[in-house]
């Protein structure tokens, strides 16, 4: 088959022609906006969207990598993550950076935990990590990346990690033990106060991963929802992490990485006095930083306010108990654990709810599919706040239909899935994800 070569064309588009075609392609995207899709998009409405949008625009080409010729940015950022750290329990000691994301916050979370133990316990020669197994796999990456073993702990009946099971877990070479505020798979905290004060004990660092909640819980607590402490209120808790591209609804790539004091934030950065260049430093792992996306989180934290947040929350949680009701009220189908904000899972026992995914995907709508056990997810927005008659009675005409073909072999997507979360071979599904990103990673004509 012949390869097509792609080069820069020799020829330049003209603007309108280049953005009719990017239009064009725009429209096999998910509808995000249509509150269609339940995931990777926290979409706040259009008026939050338009300030976005100007204050990106305003620091589009500003660059984080220096504060000091940046003074505009070392401003919004310093402030972002000091509201973020004094919203979260933070004393005034509380210290922290703008990161790209969860994924970064977390891997800045773990490699300072592991810098700051290789200075107190230089005994410490083969660092391992305690992590529920419902933990966000940016915590395995980090693991991977930064050589640390990690011990995973299995979870309860309600879905919250097994805090004895973790305490066990602890050996003298363990450097580090992480909580979710909620975590992803099932939107259920894990006992934070319960594992910080294991962590506290034996002098462990205890990370919370509030990437999910860092931006809802603290107004879900204000509007009198039985939320469990989480924050640095508890003691023990020694780093979080908060997303604001998720329910601090700024534009992506933006995150907040928190310590519970500057000494412990020391241990993040990196500095090399030796290089040509200059005297080089650097807080996070990029180097040039995106001023548009630092912009915006500080024009949305202040253009919302704790009273736009508050409201955000409310519809948010109205919107959650509308479809949470709504999917127990189908026979079959039932919410795994009891979620503390907007994100959960539910599943079936009688149905197979990837044939179900597989249905309501025929429908326009993008449930993600989930394994150990095989559920589905669903991440509650202000999208979503219009279409909940329209979810759940084309969820209760699929589970009608999957009903009724019950005893055929199942097809389309639920076979793969049900396939890969048994297959005892883990290299094969291992082998099957790589070539899956790769050939994702690569030109469709070819
Ligand atoms: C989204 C998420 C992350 C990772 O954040 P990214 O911004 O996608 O890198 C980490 N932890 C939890 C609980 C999350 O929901």
């Amino acid at each position: 088959m012949d390869k097509k070569v792609y080069k820069i064309p020799e020829k330049g588009l003209l603007k309108e022609d280049l953005l009719q075609e990017m239009k064009e392609i725009q429209k096999g995207d998910a509808n995000w906006k249509g509150g269609r899709t339940w995931s990777l998009v926290y979409y706040g409405g259009k008026e939050i969207d338009d300030i976005l949008e100007d204050a990106y625009k305003m620091f589009f080409h500003g660059n984080g990598l220096n504060p000091m010729a940046f003074k505009s940015l070392k401003k919004f950022e310093t402030e972002v993550v000091a509201m973020t750290a004094s919203m979260l329990g933070g004393g005034f000691d509380a210290a922290g950076s703008m990161t790209s994301g969860g994924s970064e916050s977390i891997f800045m979370a773990v490699k300072t935990a592991r810098d700051c133990a290789r200075a107190k316990r230089p005994d410490i020669t083969s660092p391992e990590m305690v992590i529920p197994i419902s933990v966000h796999p940016a915590f395995e990456k980090a693991a991977h990346f930064l050589n640390i073993k990690p011990c995973r702990i299995p979870l309860g009946e309600d879905f919250r990690v097994d805090v004895e099971a973790a305490k066990e877990a602890i050996s003298d070479n363990t450097i580090l033990m992480v909580g979710s505020a909620p975590a992803y798979p099932h939107g259920v905290m894990d006992p934070i106060r319960e594992l910080a004060t294991i962590a506290e004990e034996k002098g462990i660092w205890f990370h919370v991963d509030a990437c999910l909640g860092g931006f809802l819980l603290p107004f879900l607590k204000e509007l009198k929802y039985n939320i469990p402490d989480f924050d640095f209120q508890v003691p023990g808790v020694t780093s979080i992490s908060a997303d604001v591209h998720k329910y601090g609804f700024a534009a992506k790539g933006a995150s907040v990485v928190l310590y519970r004091n500057r000494e412990l934030r020391r241990h993040q950065f990196f500095v090399y006095p030796d290089w040509p260049g200059g005297l080089f430093g650097s807080p996070t792992a990029t180097g040039t930083r995106p001023g548009g996306s630092i912009a915006a989180a500080w024009a949305v934290m202040n253009y919302l306010g704790r009273e736009g947040y508050l409201e955000l929350a409310h519809s948010i949680m109205d919107t959650t108990k509308a479809l949470t009701e709504g999917i127990n009220n189908i026979e079959s189908l039932y919410i795994l654990g009891k979620p503390e904000m907007s994100v959960f899972a539910f599943s079936s026992q009688v149905l197979d709810v990837y044939s179900l995914a597989d249905a309501m995907d025929a429908r326009g709508w993008h449930l993600d599919r989930q394994q150990r056990p095989a559920c589905l997810h669903m991440m509650v927005t202000p999208a979503h706040a219009g279409i909940v008659d329209d979810f759940l009675k084309d969820l209760q005409d699929c589970v009608e239909e999957v009903a009724a073909k019950k005893g055929e072999s199942s097809e389309g997507m639920a076979v793969l899935y049900g396939m890969m979360g048994s297959l005892p071979d883990r290299k094969a599904v291992k082998d099957f994800l790589l070539d899956f990103i790769d050939n994702l990673n690569w030109p469709e004509e070819n």
